[in-house]
């Protein structure tokens, strides 16, 4: 059974940001979640923001 789920993935380094830190996720709702308690929270970023930078692993 192929179980190969596309991942999605946030660098914040991606942003305009020279912060080391990213995080995967299965979904890209579940991602968002994830990223925006630390993008908003550490760099104000804006939902947008983040949005533009999610990528497919
Ligand atoms: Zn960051």
């Amino acid at each position: 059974m192929k179980t190969q789920s596309v991942t999605k993935r946030f660098k914040c380094a991606d942003t305009e940001t020279n912060c080391d830190w990213s995080a995967t996720a299965k979904t890209k709702q579940d991602l968002i979640e994830k990223v925006m308690a630390h993008a908003n929270k550490k760099h104000g970023m804006s939902l947008r923001k983040v949005k533009v930078a999610i990528k497919d692993e």
